[in-house]
């Protein structure tokens, strides 16, 4: 049997699966009722990069704080970055209080996806999604679950990058007038519980009728997308200065790698093979082994040490209690809970 390649019927049979079906999440309320913008702008932003269930907390903590974009925009950056911490891709928190800021300065959120992609930190995907979700406008809401479920639809073979340009095409031209919101929400819950990456669920697919791949037989192989080149690995040292339960942590210049977050003091991190140790103070260094993270570009592999110190290392920083929450981002928080045994843990 081959599939229906029309699929101007798909958006119907997928909405009366999504009020059967419909994930419950922090930032949803029940299905039909209107969305404040401000709670779906911060779960997509939160959502970027990040899984429902890591996400979810921050978006409960965040809103209990900041249950308004006016009074997140007047939140003070440390407390917002120190809240962010551990949620990674930092360069989101900094876009996130800038956006916030124009929000609250113009009174409210724009209302078009064209209107939302002026603010910073939000591209064509998460535009799409909150003008729909929150505004109701029929934007094409397209991120990689739902590329991965159109790419199976249609059972694209061809390169990438032209595969996504017809993917968008096809969901902008079936958005429909009606519930677009539920439309993209219910692409986003088809491709996180049914379609996922690895073991497509065809069983219980409310689409099985419109599926190019599930009649080919092996669904898994969509989308086909080049193979990605090896991460470089870069190495470093991580210098943990212990007094009285306390840490010293310095701050990151504001721009770029976890910029404007706490961290250890660290020298350069260089690929191919660890620098030489270069400690900021002179203090008996005892080696407490490795940890390992993996950013975007390339992955870390940071050798840390630890010392008791009697006073603070040269330059600028802070004495953090131990005790305490750290506020670290997690390939800090790990070196951190490596040198103490543990007493640290990442979020
Ligand atoms: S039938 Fe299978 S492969 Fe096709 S969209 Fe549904 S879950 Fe994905």
């Amino acid at each position: 049997m081959t599939a229906r390649s029309d699929l101007r019927e798909l958006p119907s049979i997928l909405l009366g699966w999504f009020d059967r079906n419909a994930r419950v999440l922090p930032w949803r309320g029940p299905i039909g009722m209107k969305r404040d913008p401000y709670r779906v702008w911060l779960a997509e932003i939160m959502l970027q990069q990040t899984t429902v269930p890591h996400a979810a907390p921050y978006f409960e903590a965040f809103t209990r704080r900041w249950p308004s974009v006016n009074d997140l925009a007047a939140a003070p950056d440390g407390d917002v970055m120190r809240a962010w911490a551990g949620l990674g891709y930092y360069a989101r928190a900094r876009n996130l209080l800038k956006c916030a800021r124009q929000v609250a300065a113009r009174g409210g959120f724009p209302e078009t996806s064209a209107g939302l992609r002026e603010l910073p930190g939000i591209g064509p995907y998460t535009a799409g999604a909150i003008a729909a979700i929150a505004f109701d406008e029929p934007s094409a809401a397209v991120d990689g679950n739902v590329d991965r479920v159109f790419a199976r639809l249609m059972a694209l073979k061809g390169e990438w990058a032209q595969e996504k340009k017809q993917i968008a095409a096809a969901v902008a031209a079936i958005v429909p007038a009606r519930r677009p919101g539920d439309f993209a929400e219910a692409l986003m819950d088809l491709g996180a519980t049914i379609c996922t990456p690895a073991a497509p669920n065809c069983l219980l697919c409310p689409l099985t009728e419109f599926c190019a791949a599930r009649t080919e037989g092996n669904p898994e192989r969509y989308p086909i997308k080049p193979a990605k080149p090896a991460k470089p690995v870069r190495f470093g040292h991580a210098w943990v200065h212990l007094r009285e339960g306390k840490v010293w942590l310095v701050r990151r210049p504001p721009e770029g790698l976890l910029g404007g977050m706490l961290a250890l003091p660290t020298g350069v991190w260089q690929e191919g093979a660890l620098p030489e140790a270069q400690p900021p103070m002179r203090a008996d260094w005892q080696a407490s082994g490795e940890v390992r993270h993996v950013f975007t570009h390339f992955s870390l592999r940071l050798s840390v040490w630890q010392a008791g110190v009697s006073r603070a290392p040269a330059g600028e920083g802070v004495w953090a209690d131990l005790a305490q929450e750290s506020g670290l981002p997690t390939v800090f928080a790990k070196a951190l809970a490596q040198a103490t045994g543990g007493t640290i843990r990442p979020r």
